[in-house]
């Protein structure tokens, strides 16, 4: 890391983010590895090795064997009791209890943005905390959805009328949810920070083409290069867990200046 350059960026970053009115956050896969939750499109991980996650875990699997789906999907939603939020969620929830962040997006599943206390937030893949029944949509906790798995019906969790549960996440071949909301979020923005995306998931890798062609700004913080680097007014590459809290740090110096 070049500390010279990293520190201006992080200088103009702040200046950014300080100077913008409406600022969203997008986030990926990025903020949560550093809290032990491995990327799920990284090949070679344990459990994965061995299937094609699109085979085992997509929406056509699940309908045509529930229990073989939970044997694959059930480690994730337990695992994810073990795991807290990192320093890189916990600042965000600073920006927007600062009033800096309006909203954020987040493709993650892990609800780890919740655990570090952000509340303003669209979920466009799902939460993997709650299950929704396939045909009357309720929704249960997914402790309650664990139970069910080691109880009932051979491992099938079956609602009250009939219909099975699923995790309430977009399993591929899946509409997203929430995605119009998101959109519209997107287009009014004037500064979209990305974290820890490497934006190659589509539709959420467009919701920054939507703050842009509306005028609005981008960061990107992200340890890969993406596709809209070009586009963006400042690219950070270093560990997301350090760069926020730099970032919010030195806010707090500003802001505390200012009040001063
Ligand atoms: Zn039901």
């Amino acid at each position: 890391m070049d500390k010279n350059n990293h520190f201006n960026k992080i200088q103009k970053i702040t200046e950014i983010i300080r100077n913008s009115k409406n600022m969203i956050v997008l986030t990926g896969a990025g903020v949560s590895t550093g809290s032990g939750i491995p990327d799920f499109r990284t090949p070679g991980k344990g459990l994965w090795e061995k299937v094609n996650p699109y085979e085992v875990t997509s929406i056509d699997a699940f309908y045509a064997n529930p229990k073989r789906f939970y044997h694959f999907y059930r480690p994730r939603i337990e695992k994810l009791n073990e795991v807290a939020s990192n320093p890189s969620h916990n600042a965000i929830a600073k920006l927007e209890e600062k009033g800096y962040m309006k909203w954020l997006i987040t493709q993650n599943i892990d609800n780890l943005h919740r655990k570090a206390g952000s509340k303003k937030m669209i979920k466009i893949h799902g939460t993997l905390d709650e299950a929704i029944c396939s045909k009357c949509h309720s929704i249960i906790p997914s402790s309650e959805l664990l139970k069910m798995l080691d109880s009932v019906c051979g491992g099938i969790p079956y609602c009250e009328c009939g219909g099975i549960y699923k995790p309430n996440v977009t399993l591929f071949g899946e509409m997203l949810t929430n995605l119009d909301e998101a959109i519209t979020i997107s287009s009014k923005a004037d500064l979209m920070l990305i974290v820890g995306s490497s934006l190659q998931v589509s539709p959420a890798n467009l919701l920054p083409q939507y703050c842009v062609k509306n005028g609005g700004k981008l960061i990107i913080a992200n340890q890969m290069p993406t596709h809209l680097d070009n586009f963006a007014e400042i690219n950070i590459r270093d560990d997301v867990c350090v760069v926020l809290p730099e970032i919010v740090k030195l806010i707090d110096r500003l802001d505390e200046c200012e009040v001063v």
